[in-house]
């Protein structure tokens, strides 16, 4: 029996161990160090664990769960409201500060763990190094680079009389040599992942949604020059053929694929390919019609969900591993806010259990950091303890999970996470935005003698 003092903690309650695997109704999750060190019926708790000096946390009502695991953050873009924010504006000093700041939002919702899909400059590597070594308050990240693009992909969306843009957090490939060019330099400057824009969006370009941004020869040799340099790849993918591509080349997994068709479901599970739809930022879109988004955006993103809903429904029910993301860090999905949202759309919109959308957003998305893979992810002799004491019941209402006050406690690596001192709010510099003299036009009306604005 390992030593129980000291830094010993017993969580009690119902235990949901992140697998696909029986809730444990009264169970006891043990906390030695930074591992966990034992799981099981409470009734079965060794005697060496039973000692009147060892912390017990939660009891009836709790829930206990690993942390969740978010497979698409982006920590550096600090809540844009715009490309133009994203790719222009705020050095890159400032960037990389906020972002570790941003960092301790995101553990405090409960987020042991996340995946940056996409950085500008290198910002969540050292991010990522930071965090790791202890400098500051944040959840385990795997990071991708700035995601490779061509002129059809995401990214490239400013006019071609100017130069790419070097805050912009996508890299311009325009030939086979500047692909591998760009892989073994992102390789090199410590990426875990290498980020494909693999399609556009629908709601940024005109491009048709059938189309993809690489051909599948370049998909091909993306896939291969990252994996002999034994780095994952996925790629951001809306259309149906960059879906094909992908999943043809042998990417690790597939961020969104809401066209996908029944073609790249085969080839997903013939390849073992899992996907992150990450629908939180398109519902956050339609649900804040009328504030900000313009009609025609959100009709477009209604569509995608519509198809998603049925699309990737059916690729869960064929055996395609889904993962939860919640694409947190652009101004519609706020850092610490929005996280466990994508387990509820899981639930509505595709399908899944409460079980299932769980297992999302911890077990199954745990392939979206291949550093830790076998240590995060699951309540399980050995694994890192990331815990989560919840107050209440998630199998009953996966909106639980939202709600900061039923998060009792958040425990990282066997540590529990401040959630109560005050974090100031966010305060936006003027050189982090465009300068805009008015939110519209300033109109004169004759009636009156006086202008007025309009949007
Ligand atoms: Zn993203």
């Amino acid at each position: 029996m390992t030593n129980t003092t000291g830094d010993t903690t017993v969580l009690r309650g119902q235990v949901l161990d992140g697998t696909l695997g029986s809730p444990i109704a009264d169970g006891a999750v043990v906390v030695s160090g930074e591992r966990i060190a034992w799981v099981g019926d409470a009734a079965r708790l060794p005697d060496a664990y039973r000692s009147p000096g060892i912390r017990v946390l939660g009891g009836p009502g709790h829930t206990v769960m690993p942390g969740l695991i978010d497979g698409h953050i982006h920590i550096s873009f600090g809540e844009a409201r715009s490309e133009e924010e994203l790719a222009l504006y705020t050095p890159v000093e400032y960037r990389a500060i906020r972002a570790v700041w941003n960092a301790r939002k995101v553990l405090r919702a409960g987020v042991t763990s996340a995946f940056d899909a996409a950085t500008t400059y290198n910002v969540a590597a050292s991010v990522r190094d930071a965090i790791e070594a202890g400098m500051f308050e944040g959840p385990r990240l795997a990071v991708a680079g700035r995601q490779l693009t061509t002129h059809q992909g995401l990214e490239d969306s400013f006019p071609s009389s100017m130069q790419f843009p070097p805050g912009q957090a996508g890299v311009l490939v325009r030939s086979r040599d500047e692909i591998v060019e760009a892989i073994r330099l992102q390789v090199k400057d410590g990426v875990d992942v290498i980020k494909v824009s693999g399609s556009s969006d629908s709601a940024i370009t005109d491009e048709p949604l059938d189309s993809a941004a690489f051909t599948a020869e370049e998909f091909q040799l993306i896939a291969q020059e990252t994996h002999r340099l034994q780095r994952k790849c996925t790629v951001h993918a809306r259309s149906r053929e960059s879906v094909l591509h992908a999943a043809r080349a042998g990417f690790d997994w597939i961020m969104h694929a809401s066209y996908i068709d029944d073609e790249g479901i085969e080839l997903c599970l013939k390849n073992r390919i899992g996907i992150t739809p990450t629908l939180t930022l398109l519902a956050n879109i339609v649900d804040s019609a009328g504030e900000s988004a313009g009609a025609s955006i959100i009709d477009v993103f209604k569509a995608e969900m519509d198809a998603a809903a049925e699309n990737l429904g059916r690729a869960y029910r064929a055996g395609v591993p889904l993962v939860c993301g919640s694409e947190s860090g652009w101004s519609l999905v706020p850092y610490g806010q929005w996280h466990a949202k994508e387990l509820e759309i899981f639930v509505k919109l595709l399908g899944l259990t409460p079980l299932q959308a769980i297992h999302a957003a911890t077990d199954a998305a745990s392939r979206c950091l291949p550093r830790w893979s076998g240590r995060i992810g699951r309540l399980q002799e050995n694994y890192l303890a990331d815990v989560l004491l919840v107050s209440g019941d998630p199998l009953q209402d996966i909106r639980t999970l939202q709600d900061p006050q039923r998060i009792a406690t958040v425990m990282k690596g066997g540590r529990i996470v401040d959630t109560t001192t005050p974090i100031p709010p966010r305060r936006v510099w003027p050189y982090e935005k465009h300068r805009t003299f008015l939110p519209g036009t300033f109109h004169y009306n004759r009636e009156t003698r006086s202008g007025e604005v309009k949007p």
